[in-house]
């Protein structure tokens, strides 16, 4: 089964391949249909426009290019250490937090509601 690491935008991840191999950046933005990731500052290319708005004189830019999903892996803010995939805990119905395999800490920070930090007490007990 092919299963999506469950990267989400402003995850931490390590490049594992490329030029780039080794960095580790913030994640910009996830394209789940086409499976990529955008990091900020790596991955630069240099790219020709048109004059337009935006860039009166036109020219060269540097754009972030986006990285194949499969070239990074997550790296655990607790415990910095990076895995594949990440474990899916239910804490309640509906509600579901991601959980790093290696040191079992849950690594979403959605804690906008009293709800949410409830639940998040209940789980680390455990
Ligand atoms: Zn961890």
């Amino acid at each position: 089964m092919k299963s999506f690491p469950a990267i989400k935008k402003n995850d931490m991840v390590k490049i594992i391949s490329g030029i780039y191999k080794g960095k580790i950046a913030k994640v910009l933005f996830v394209d789940k249909k086409a499976n990529t990731v955008l990091l900020e500052g790596t991955n630069r290319k240099k790219k020709h426009i048109r004059p337009n708005q935006q860039n009166p004189k036109g020219g060269i830019i540097e754009i972030e290019a986006p990285l194949a999903v499969s070239k990074v892996m997550f790296v655990c803010p607790k415990c910095q250490k990076t895995s594949r995939s990440l474990k899916r805990k239910k804490i309640k119905s509906g509600y579901s937090v991601r959980v790093c395999r290696r040191c079992g800490e849950i690594v979403d920070k959605v804690w906008g509601k009293n709800l949410w930090r409830q639940d998040y007490r209940n789980v680390t007990k455990k």
